[in-house]
């Protein structure tokens, strides 16, 4: 017997009483409660398939509590097969572990005509599914527990790395522009709070460093304070990021890196990680990045996986002082050479070497 890997609910009359465009303030049906909890800790992920307009019908699963059960919603008006067979793709499961419930005996016969591998239950199952052999997977390991949230994470990810896409090359290399990457001075740094303060969108670590914070790095041997300036054939952007980087011999650690959200389509963020990379590449040293999810700085996220960091354990990693709050992750990277960036002309101060004597 296939275990069920995904549930899929229909909403009116299945997941709550009554029809939500008919009867507004819809509530849970008896058992749905129970049954989407009971599911979710066994690892069964839920998703919902409703002939519903997106937004009220979401909204209402928020309002009941019950929006974050689920990993996938197509709520639309397009034939529930599709619906079904689209969750089953996104989630990359076979159409054998997936289970559809509708109280609508024409909706489940629509989805059993196209996809006979599919479960199909009537609304009055909604008891007993939970004491079905299928619904009762072998083994509940803690990661069965957790594989919602990294299903969910996966999918934000997803989104995110679609919206990333941005403008075309051929569109920015047309802008000619340019970025570049110099110490900051004392001048800078009232600039530079701004950005760590204002952008917590494109802040990294969600770490406010003050004008204070960094005036008292600036002098620092063992830390770089980097103002990042960008302009086009339009005119400059002005100061649009600030980076502060601890140097090691073997490990150079990634502090903060705020870039301004005018310059997210640009592809700031990637491009400072890159000639980090290289720098540090150049140096012989790992490079290591606090970061630190916020609600606002995903694409930030993005932008450290789109370059390749990860969390994969390296030694280097116990050359650093912990974190110490419980939730900044330290991404990684081996750096190899980077090519220089082929939408903009990057003009930057080379780390880790000792300047030239004058
Ligand atoms: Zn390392």
């Amino acid at each position: 017997m296939t275990t069920v890997k995904c549930v899929v609910w229909d909403l009116d009359n299945t997941l709550w009483k009554g029809v939500l465009l008919e009867d507004g303030d819809v509530v849970l049906n008896e058992h749905v409660l129970d049954t989407i909890t009971a599911l979710d800790a066994r690892g069964v992920l839920q998703a919902v398939a409703s002939k519903n307009d997106h937004e009220p019908a979401w909204q209402r699963l928020e309002e009941l509590g019950v929006a974050e059960y689920f990993v996938a919603a197509r709520i639309g008006w397009g034939p529930k097969s599709a619906s079904v067979r689209a969750i089953a793709d996104e989630l990359e499961f076979a159409l054998t572990t997936i289970a559809f419930v509708d109280d609508q005996p024409a909706e489940r016969a629509e989805v059993a005509f196209h996809l006979p591998q599919v479960r199909c239950h009537p609304a009055e199952a909604i008891p007993e599914l939970l004491s079905l052999p299928e619904y009762n997977p072998p083994t509940v390991t803690v990661d069965s527990r957790r594989r919602r949230q990294s299903y969910q994470a996966n999918a934000r990810r997803r989104a995110e790395q679609e919206s990333f896409d941005g403008p075309s090359e051929e569109f920015l290399r047309s802008l000619d522009l340019v970025m570049e990457i110099n110490r900051a001075t004392t001048d800078d740094l009232s600039r530079m709070e701004e950005l760590t303060l204002r952008t917590s969108q494109m802040n990294a670590t969600g770490v406010h460093y003050s004008d204070a914070d960094l005036r008292a790095l600036l002098d620092d041997a063992r830390h770089e304070v980097l103002a990042v300036t960008m302009g086009d054939r339009f005119g400059p952007h002005g100061a649009v990021g600030v980076a502060l980087l601890e140097t090691g011999p073997a490990v150079w650690h990634l502090k903060l890196l705020a870039t301004s959200c005018r310059v997210v389509s640009f592809g700031a963020g990637a491009t400072v990680l890159n000639w980090l990379i290289s720098e540090a590449a150049a140096a012989g040293a790992h490079l290591v990045a606090d970061f630190r999810p916020t609600a606002r700085n995903r694409i930030m996220e993005v932008a450290y996986r789109f370059t390749g960091f990860t969390e994969e354990y390296c030694a280097c990693l116990g050359e650093l002082r912990r974190a110490g709050d419980g939730e900044t992750q330290r991404l990684h990277i081996t750096p190899a050479p980077r090519p220089a960036p082929d939408t903009l002309r990057l003009t930057a101060v080379r780390l880790g070497r000792v300047p030239d004597a004058v």
